[in-house]
């Protein structure tokens, strides 16, 4: 978000993220810059850090390390699909490293994903330097389609999708329109009955009053009964720490399946019933101000 300025001047050895808006910076260790490239959409960027893996930069925006990538992969997915009662198609809006992906294909039940990604070099990019978040790329299940999520959205079938996941950039240039009542309304008439969408929602330090209270309310706007913001750590990002904002169709998003997420039939990281249950227990702040429990 914000940023108008990131250093990758590697005679200093760092790469920097600067957010003028906050007066703050992230910065990494860089060994070497492994590849750079201007896509039809965006300038893409490919460091390998001293600690931290492989680094993805997109407009000059940290948009995944090899390290902390599974905070975010893990919290933008598990959740939501833990929540639905039987999800058996998703569709990730965006996400074009496949990290998120991976984790939906970890759920059995689920029958058939689909990432669509505006920009097939972020896809590529990761095969190459993230090979580890395409590992279920082969998925029978796993479908690809490059282009606007956008317009892929409003052209869906009615009532043919369980979980959209929006795992998308900033609200600024592509992904503008992913943050807009138009898009969940959309979103909205694809989802079947208790369908849930999924929009990454930024940081809950810097964005609560304006870009989570506006995703709440354009949710509510676009018609859905529930909406729930959980907060996660995301180290690499902008205050470190990051938001999903879920919705729900005719669906209570305060309970989920926990004996299920207890019982899970394969391997996380961070996600686990009691992450999930302490990521619906939202800071005092935060209920001040979005008026929510
Ligand atoms: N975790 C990251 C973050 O929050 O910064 C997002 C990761 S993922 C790489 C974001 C992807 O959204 C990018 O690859 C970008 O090309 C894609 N994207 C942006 N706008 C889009 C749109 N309208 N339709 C489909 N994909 C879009």
């Amino acid at each position: 978000m914000s940023v108008e300025n990131s250093t990758n001047d590697l005679s200093t050895g760092w790469f920097t993220e600067v957010f003028q808006n906050e007066g703050t910076a992230f910065s990494l260790k860089v060994k070497a810059k492994l590849h750079e490239e201007q896509s039809e959409y965006q300038k893409l960027e490919i460091y390998e850090t001293e600690t931290f893996g492989n680094l993805m930069v997109i407009d000059g925006c940290v948009m995944l390390t090899t390290r902390d990538n599974f905070l975010y992969h893990e919290m933008m997915t598990h959740p939501a699909l833990f929540t639905h009662k039987n999800p058996k198609k998703v569709v990730v809006i965006g996400g074009g490293d496949c990290g998120t992906l991976k984790e939906v294909l970890k759920h059995p039940g689920v029958e058939e994903a689909w990432q669509v990604e505006i920009d097939e070099r972020v896809t590529r990019l990761s095969e190459k330097y993230f090979p580890e978040l395409c590992e279920s790329n082969e998925d029978p299940r796993a479908n690809f389609f490059f282009g606007d999520g956008i317009k892929w959205m409003a052209d869906a079938a009615p009532n043919s999708i369980d979980i959209i996941i929006v795992d998308s950039t900033d609200p600024v240039g592509p992904a503008e329109g992913l943050f807009a009542v138009d898009f969940y309304r959309n979103c909205m008439v694809a989802l079947r009955e208790g369908g849930i969408v999924v929009q990454q929602s930024e940081s809950p330090l810097l964005h609560t009053d304006s870009i989570i209270k506006n995703v709440q309310k354009d949710m509510r706007d676009a018609g859905f009964e529930s909406v729930r913001t959980l907060p996660f750590p995301q180290p690499v990002y902008p205050t470190g720490w990051w938001s999903a904002t879920m919705a729900g169709k005719n669906h209570v998003l305060k309970y989920f399946r926990e004996e299920d997420a207890e019982q899970r039939p394969f391997v996380t990281r961070y996600y686990n019933k009691k992450v999930h249950q302490a990521a619906l227990a939202l800071p005092q702040f935060m209920r001040d101000i979005l008026h929510t429990e």
